[in-house]
């Protein structure tokens, strides 16, 4: 069958109206059944769009002008939303963004999984989804022979000019990057040249425990030495009280990652603490850490829940980070065992068991594909297995091990619908049934969504 030409043409003006939203809450509007993909447009809005591109199937226009508003667009409180990039949805009334959230796994489960009539419940907000972020990595340059802090813009490593606060962000956090940056400008400290690979200071890095306000700063500089350290850090620790911690980071490679692998204490403790329920977290410079915790407490609440633990169960935790997921379900269990492949997370995990008084919780270095099969082999038979992988989801291999285990539940964290879906089409395959899927948000303001699915055997 012959296909038809797109009805529309590059730099062309068109009335649109939006049906629909993109899984990165882009508007979707359609001309004669070809789906244009606008940024910024709400369902249920009418607007003159120019057309930017136009591919085979589907085209991208440009928001000119609203003609008629969605009562779910709302005035993006920050200033630089347009260019940073790193917020999506702040346009979207918080309502909209947590419906779009569910229908996203929701599609995605009966899309890539053909996975149908699976309650997807209504995603679980926050009660003031603003300034939710533990954590901040911002780079440092220098612009008018001055010290300057701020995001990249979108697609660019150009700093955004005047951007003094990111409204994600913990205020506490914020007041720390600019205090620094401050302190940095006037002892004369140079910023990194990415360009010509010069000068010291690179980003730097705030990370503030929500339940205990102990703040931790990271300097990542491209030299190992600091000119004016002492001075630096003795204004940082005499002005504010909170920080616990004051890290230098070293990073002589052109990269585009943030940290380097050396990392010296410069003044104070190598931990900062948090608590996420009764558990307390030591975290170190380079340790993965949720960057939402209250956000974080419903998730793991809800992890336990679908776990349905009645405190004799052997449990595996794969995919473990720090082991916090581990130590949550440790509470009720007889015996959790958990797997990651980053060998310092492991040895934090097992810190923070000692810290917790937890002795039912062991821990493994491995890739879990590999450590599960060898378990099945050590003749380890879980009641309850929890998956919490990166955004690329399950390897097939551990999928496999997983079914022959054959737990009770299986209980699958995710940040990736996509993945998510594709994977539970294995499970079911394998003799399991999806009972219920949760979504979370754990990143209010941005296109990111996470859930957590409940799985039991179907025989059992
Ligand atoms: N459950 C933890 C961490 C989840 S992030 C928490 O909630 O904090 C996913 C983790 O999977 C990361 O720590 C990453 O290092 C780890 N990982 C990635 N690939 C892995 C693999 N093949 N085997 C084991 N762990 C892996």
């Amino acid at each position: 069958m012959a296909k038809q030409k797109p009805p529309v043409k590059k730099n062309q003006t068109i009335d649109l109206s939006f049906v629909d939203l993109t899984h990165d809450g882009s508007g979707v509007g359609k001309i004669d059944g070809y789906p244009l993909f606008v940024p910024y447009g709400l369902p249920g809005e009418t607007a003159k769009v120019k057309v930017v591109k136009v591919n085979k199937n589907f085209g991208f226009g440009k928001l000119i002008e609203l003609k008629e508003v969605s009562e779910d667009r709302v005035e993006p409180p920050c200033d630089v939303y347009v260019q940073c990039g790193g917020c999506q949805l702040q346009h979207m009334s918080y309502d909209l963004q947590l419906e779009m959230k569910r229908k996203q796994v929701e599609t995605s489960l009966k899309k890539i999984g053909h996975i149908e009539g699976v309650p997807v419940h209504p995603t679980i907000g926050m009660d003031d989804p603003w300034r939710y972020r533990n954590k901040v990595q911002i780079p440092v340059a220098e612009r008018h022979g001055e010290l300057i802090t701020g995001f990249y813009q979108k697609r660019s490593h150009h700093i955004i000019e005047g951007m003094d606060r990111c409204v994600i962000t913990s205020e506490i956090n914020d007041r720390m990057v600019e205090a620094v940056r401050r302190m940095a400008d006037r002892l004369n400290i140079s910023a990194y040249d990415e360009e010509k690979h010069r000068g010291v200071l690179r980003h730097i890095m705030v990370r503030t425990g929500q339940a205990t306000n102990e703040t931790m700063i990271v300097l990542i500089t491209r030299t190992e030495e600091l000119p004016h350290q002492e001075e630096l850090v003795k204004e940082i620790s005499e002005t504010y009280p909170q920080v616990k911690s004051i890290i230098q980071n070293v990073n002589k490679e052109r990269t585009n990652v943030i940290l380097g692998r050396k990392t010296k204490v410069l003044w104070g403790s190598e931990y900062i603490y948090d608590n996420i329920g009764d558990i307390k977290f030591a975290i170190s410079a380079k340790s993965f850490y949720q960057v939402n915790p209250p956000q974080t407490k419903k998730l793991y609440d809800k992890a336990l829940e679908y776990a349905d633990l009645k405190g004799g169960e052997t449990v595996i935790d794969a995919y473990c980070g720090i082991g916090t997921i581990s130590l949550f379900l440790a509470q009720k269990a007889k015996k959790v065992y958990g797997v990651e492949i980053v060998p310092e997370a492991i040895s934090d995990a097992k810190a923070n068991a000692r810290l917790n008084h937890i002795d039912n919780a062991e821990f493994y270095v491995g890739e879990a594909e590999k450590v599960m099969p060898w378990w099945t082999a050590q003749g380890l038979r879980p009641d309850v297995i929890v998956v919490d992988p990166p955004r690329k989801g399950c390897d097939e291999e551990l999928l496999k091990a997983m079914i022959a285990m054959k737990p009770k539940r299986i209980v699958y964290v995710s940040c990736n619908p996509s993945t998510l879906a594709r994977d539970l089409r294995v499970l079911e395959d394998g003799g399991y049934v999806t009972k219920q899927v949760q979504p979370v948000d754990m990143f209010p303001q941005t296109g990111h969504v996470e859930c957590i699915s409940q799985l039991v055997l179907k025989n059992d």
